[in-house]
């Protein structure tokens, strides 16, 4: 299997340098994540193609975030004979006029006279799913993971640390040799990474703690404590990620919450 990246051509505050999408090429050729409808990534996916990349027969998408989907449709009108699959998100999903075919975990998935593995990674959002080809342990991580830095978990659209912390331990238990994701480099140490990012949250949920330990505070008051001050709208990802934790501490009975102020039990 030789994956082939195909920038989406949307770079962003929210999406770095922009996503990557990856064509897996043969016998039947795979797309993994739309992009977002770009012309360029368009041509580049069909000159790959043509280019000896085989027929497009699937689409799998990640999870439905914008930057993942919203080319669903201009890849379904290039190709209207590819099958595009995804994790049910009902809410989510009926914003695309598309056809969806759902997908659940452990589903197996035609790609490059081989075959894809689907392991479900819900916590970025509900709906996530990553691809996991056992012969090389290449693990498509989509929004899982990302190089030298930890994802945002958007608690308040269908974000939940816990079911995050539960699926980077399901990766780390795949020991992938390399995982390619949605946004960034190459990532060839995994276990380091996921290691890093579950020591990581353990530090931030402590910091959280301690800043409720002096009284109550919402998401905002507990963000300025622990954060610098970021441009808008890194500090609205900062506060999602600091609710993140809250949500988590309250389901385990450590926080209560009475609307969106949390104090400690
Ligand atoms: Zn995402």
């Amino acid at each position: 299997m030789k994956p082939i990246a195909l920038p989406a051509m949307n770079p962003g505050p929210m999406t770095g340098e922009g996503n990557r999408t990856w064509l897996i090429p043969g016998a039947p050729a795979v797309l993994v994540d739309a992009g977002v409808g770009e012309p360029q990534h368009l041509a580049a996916l069909r000159r790959a193609l043509d280019d000896g990349g085989g027929t497009l027969e699937t689409l799998v998408l990640t999870h439905a975030h914008p930057d993942h989907i919203a080319g669903a449709p201009a890849v379904h009108a290039g190709w209207p004979r590819a099958r595009i699959v995804k994790y049910p998100w009902p809410e989510m999903d009926a914003r695309h006029a598309v056809p969806l075919h759902p997908l659940a975990d452990g589903d197996r998935i035609a790609a490059g006279g081989d075959e894809l593995v689907v392991v479900h990674t819900p916590g970025h959002s509900p709906d996530h799913v990553c691809l996991w080809h056992a012969a090389s342990r290449t693990l498509f991580g989509g929004d899982l993971l990302i190089a030298g830095g930890t994802v945002v978990i958007p608690a308040s659209r269908g974000g939940r640390l816990a079911d995050y912390l539960r699926s980077l331990e399901c990766v780390l238990a795949l020991d992938p040799a390399v995982v390619l994701p949605a946004h960034g480099a190459d990532i060839e140490r995994p276990a380091e990474l996921i290691r890093g990012n579950l020591a990581h949250r353990q530090r931030r949920e402590a910091q959280v703690i301690e800043a409720l330990s002096s009284g109550p505070g919402t998401p905002a008051t507990v963000a300025a404590l622990i954060y610098e001050r970021l441009p808008d709208p890194l500090q609205r990802l900062a506060e999602e990620s600091v609710l993140a934790h809250l949500v988590k501490l309250e389901e385990e009975g450590r926080a209560a919450s009475d609307g969106n102020r949390y104090r400690l039990t």
